[in-house]
């Protein structure tokens, strides 16, 4: 069994910024995990969880994410967004009647959106900021 220790957040951050010095794009969360993993080991071999990573990603303020999704024929509310957990909002529509109705939901945090028929994520690309 290989010894490994978990990576901590600020040394996670900074390999981040370390790997889009020099590259413009990372076309998924693993290529993304591998590269960090790769970055970190000097000595010891580190872990990153990919969940943990997106959202280290997200807050490092050095990167964009584009976030692919399949649309499923689930229609269900959300309240928590599933690429970053932060609370979603409601996009909502005035109805002729003077009430709203709800189109959907969008995150503030990490741009995640989804129409009443829910969009799964399935694949992150991870591209440079500025
Ligand atoms: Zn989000």
């Amino acid at each position: 069994m290989v010894e490994y220790r978990i990576a901590k957040d600020d040394r996670v951050r900074e390999s981040i910024a370390r790997i889009f010095s020099t590259r413009h794009a990372v076309n998924s969360q693993r290529q993304l995990k591998r590269l960090v993993e790769k970055d970190l080991k000097a000595d010891e071999v580190f872990r990153v969880g990919e969940s943990r990573l997106r959202q280290i990603a997200i807050d490092s303020g050095k990167v964009d994410l584009e976030i692919h999704c399949r649309e499923t024929i689930e229609m269900r509310s959300l309240v928590r967004c599933p690429v970053c957990a932060e609370r979603l909002a409601r996009v909502r529509n005035m109805t002729v009647f003077g009430g709203t109705v709800t189109l959907g939901y969008r995150c503030s945090r990490c741009g995640y959106w989804t129409g009443l028929r829910k969009r799964v994520p399935t694949r992150y690309v991870f591209t440079r900021r500025g």
